[in-house]
């Protein structure tokens, strides 16, 4: 009998040490850290070739925002990001399903995406867990940085944990969001949360009827696969992201509020199956009408390639050297191809390049002595105003090798500046929201409390090992104990 009791209690024992591990390692817990979000993110990336992730400035305790991209440059351009209230970590998981998603799923629709669209992912616009950005110098909440954007930017109490900042885009984070706007032009955005939900909503101040072709579509997708679309409305903004984004000039903007149940505010693994099969859905079906509304014909995007032409392809002469590239043209043609060159850090000369060949152009800079360091960037000008540049560096050219010839290098579409500030303009006047009816002004809106922090919610292996080796042996000596006796009695 005591001999069963004591093979129960073993097989709990080894239960328990399988199944603890797989909850820490997130088996059934498979919400992340901000950390091992950040490490997903890296490795999808780096195992697909032609996807690339950058730094678009700093956080305000210093370290890099990272925005990836994936997809075709000269494609319709769709941005989303998430977190940018801290603790609304949800959103962020529905990010990284979505961009599995894309890369990974080898779907049809995934696949026609990449060709014809140019998809940019801000993971974690905030890199603290707590609501704002943490920065307790000025409010114990921080600042929350979906009220520091400019338009429709309201001054508020330092103890809110709503509170607006000092000033208008007083926070680095709002900054390089509004850097992001301005040099990308995406046609859409959508800043992701959770907690408040769930519902979709659009910008007023944007362009409604794209908004509205997007809600549409979405509804289209939605019934084609059975799904039940988020409720849809608009507001204005209070300081909000859509609302600076629509007046950096991106045309539809909006606000999803992923989810909103009660526990939603938990890291509770039973809601990761509404996560994955709910809301998941849902965000990637306007994903899917936005990638389609997203034309190329709206987008200022192109790329300039150096062609870094085998030495063969050079025209060399006493005087001068040809220097060539490919330029890839945005929707509104190129209106001016320029080479500015500078020998040994001194600026030289600027000159126009010439189209010598479909998506070819060429320029002349003069031969200088081996020993000079020369310096050129190619300048490219669109219709549309939009200026993209590429450089290199040539030490000491010899002009019989004067480029590798095995390492053409695309140069990056645009360097996003953090700062300065890039010149606004005109401020598009936001219709003013109600705050009894916008759903995400009312500042007590989302819950204020911050979520529980996987931490908090399991214990560390580290903390419960030793208390299972404890009851373990507790255990094992008092069934030996009750064994014991009973054989004694027996005998
Ligand atoms: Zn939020």
């Amino acid at each position: 009998m005591r001999l069963k009791v004591l093979v129960a209690f073993f097989l709990v024992f080894a239960l328990l040490s399988v199944m603890i591990p797989r909850v820490q390692s997130g088996v059934f817990d498979p919400f992340h850290t901000k950390d091992e979000k950040t490490a997903m993110w890296k490795e999808l990336w780096s195992s697909h070739p032609g996807t690339e992730y950058f730094s678009v400035g700093k956080y305000y305790d210093g370290s890099e925002m990272l925005m990836f991209v994936a997809g075709n440059r000269t494609g319709g351009r769709v941005l989303w990001d998430a977190e940018m209230h801290g603790n609304e970590d949800k959103g962020g998981e529905i990010l990284f399903l979505l961009a599995q998603w894309l890369l990974e799923s080898n779907d049809s629709v995934a696949r026609s995406i990449l060709e014809q669209n140019y998809v940019m992912f801000l993971p974690m616009v905030n890199n603290q867990a707590v609501r704002g950005n943490n920065d307790t110098s000025i409010s114990s909440f921080g600042v929350d940085l979906n009220r520091n954007f400019e338009v429709g930017w309201q001054k508020s109490n330092p103890a809110d944990d709503t509170y607006s900042g000092q000033n208008p885009l007083s926070e680095p984070e709002t900054r390089v969001m509004r850097s992001i706007f301005a040099a990308y032009q995406p046609t859409f955005y959508v800043n992701l949360h959770c907690g408040a939900g769930p519902y979709a909503a659009f910008y007023k101040g944007g362009d409604v009827a794209l908004s509205e072709s997007v809600k549409n579509r979405t509804s289209q997708i939605c019934e084609e696969s059975g799904i039940v679309p988020y409720r849809t409305s608009s507001f204005g903004s209070n300081g909000y992201s859509i609302g600076d984004a629509a007046q950096l000039g991106v045309q539809s903007t909006w606000l999803i509020e992923t989810v909103g149940e009660a526990t939603a505010w938990r890291h509770l693994p039973e809601n990761y199956d509404a996560l994955v099969n709910t809301y998941y859905p849902k965000c990637r079906a306007i994903f899917v009408a936005m990638c389609e509304l997203a034309s190329p014909t709206d987008q200022a995007a192109k790329v300039v390639f150096i062609n870094q032409n085998p030495a063969s392809n050079l025209v060399r002469s006493q005087n001068n050297v040809a220097v060539q590239a490919t330029v890839t043209p945005s929707a509104t043609g190129i209106k001016s191809v320029t080479l500015h060159y500078a020998s040994n850090g001194v600026d030289q000369a600027e000159v126009g390049m010439m189209k010598i060949g479909e998506n070819v152009w060429e320029g002349s800079i003069p031969a200088f002595s081996q020993s000079t360091s020369v310096k050129y960037s190619i300048i490219v000008e669109d219709n549309g105003g939009n200026i993209v540049s590429s450089e290199a560096t040539i030490e000491s050219p010899s002009y019989t090798v004067l480029f590798d010839p095995q390492t053409p290098t695309p140069s990056p579409v645009r360097t996003v500046e953090p700062s300065p500030i890039p010149t606004l303009r005109p401020v598009q006047t936001a219709p003013p929201s109600s705050p009894t009816n916008d759903p995400t002004s009312p500042p007590k809106q989302e819950p204020t409390s911050a979520p529980l922090e996987k931490t908090d919610s399991s214990y560390s292996l580290q903390q419960i090992y030793p208390v299972i080796a404890v009851i373990s042996v507790a255990l094992v000596a008092l069934s030996s104990f009750l064994f014991i006796r009973k054989q004694k009695r027996k005998a």
